[in-house]
């Protein structure tokens, strides 16, 4: 299965869809991550807050796949803002991957009560000047966070990476995005699993002979997101990313963007400052 990529604004590309591990322990991470990597995966999106980038680093170099062909992306979590503290987090997050350089760095929120992004921000630009972290781009940013960070330092990120599915099609922040040429990357893009069964998608997979999160997954694709399913099942692993022999239709997206209810599954970024 050969993953499609999309361009980003600094010249690189990235995989359309990519393993997400949020939630997944160390000791199971590697395993996960192995049956991705043997099913096609070659993109996948961890975070310092996860604390699996040791059993992610474990499958990179267990894999035997060549560095190169991995496109691999973590983040800096919100007690670690602040320019110093960023540049520190960066090296434990490589050193317990096993790598010298990520392909993606990401501000995993903007955590704005703090008022660190925009420092935060500046070491991610400096880490991309070092080469070290290949492309930089954010997370949870909505439109003010975004309009600081590159009037600030004129550096767009490559990606903003948000909850999007169904239920939270973001229509405004994605055309923002376009405009600025920045990337989505959607996460929790199967509503975390609570649209599965939804009765509107299921009845789509009908009529396509696939699964709910096939059609949902078909959907991130077509209208242009980078999709970052979770699965520990490894069929279900492997359904995630058979999704290139089918497609849906206009009545198909009509049918989805009909589902749109502003509902959330994980907190408005404008509220969280977990640290
Ligand atoms: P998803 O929307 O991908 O849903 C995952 C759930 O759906 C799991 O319970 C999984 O079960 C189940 N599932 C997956 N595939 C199938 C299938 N084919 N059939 C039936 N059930 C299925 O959820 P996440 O919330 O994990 O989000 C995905 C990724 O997004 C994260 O792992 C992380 O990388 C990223 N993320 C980023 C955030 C951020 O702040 N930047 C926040 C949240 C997520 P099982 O695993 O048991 O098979």
């Amino acid at each position: 299965m050969s993953v499609p990529s999309l361009p980003m604004n600094d010249g690189r590309s990235i995989p359309q869809i990519g393993f997400g591990v949020w939630q997944v322990p160390d000791a199971i991470v590697t395993d996960a991550t192995l049956c991705a990597f043997e099913n096609g995966y070659r993109h996948v999106d961890t975070a310092s807050i996860y604390e699996n980038e040791r059993g992610v680093g474990e499958a990179i170099a267990r894999s035997g796949l060549d560095r190169e062909d991995l496109f691999i992306t973590t983040k800096v979590w919100n007690r670690d803002h602040g320019y110093d503290k960023t540049l520190a987090n960066f090296e434990v997050s490589l050193d317990l991957l096993g790598i010298d350089e990520v392909d993606l760095y990401l501000v995993h929120w903007p955590a704005a009560m703090y008022d660190l992004y925009a420092d935060t921000w500046r070491a991610l630009v400096e880490l991309h000047r070092q080469g070290r972290a290949r492309s930089i781009g954010v997370s949870n940013f909505k439109a003010p966070h975004l309009r600081r960070v590159i009037d600030e330092t004129g550096i767009v990120p490559v990606v903003n990476q948000i909850e999007l599915h169904p239920w939270l099609p973001q229509t405004e922040l994605r055309a923002l995005h376009a405009e600025l040429g920045i990337l989505t990357e959607a996460w929790s893009p199967l509503a975390s699993g609570e649209l599965l069964d939804d009765p509107v998608i299921g009845a789509i997979g009908s009529k396509h002979d696939r699964s709910p999160a096939q059609v949902m997954i078909r959907w991130h694709l077509q209208i242009g997101n980078v999709v970052l399913p979770k699965s520990i099942t490894p069929t279900r692993i492997k359904e995630n990313i058979d999704v290139f022999s089918f497609e849906l239709d206009d009545e198909d997206l009509a049918a989805i963007a009909s589902l749109e209810s502003g509902r959330r599954t994980g907190p408005d970024p404008d509220y969280f400052d977990e640290l």
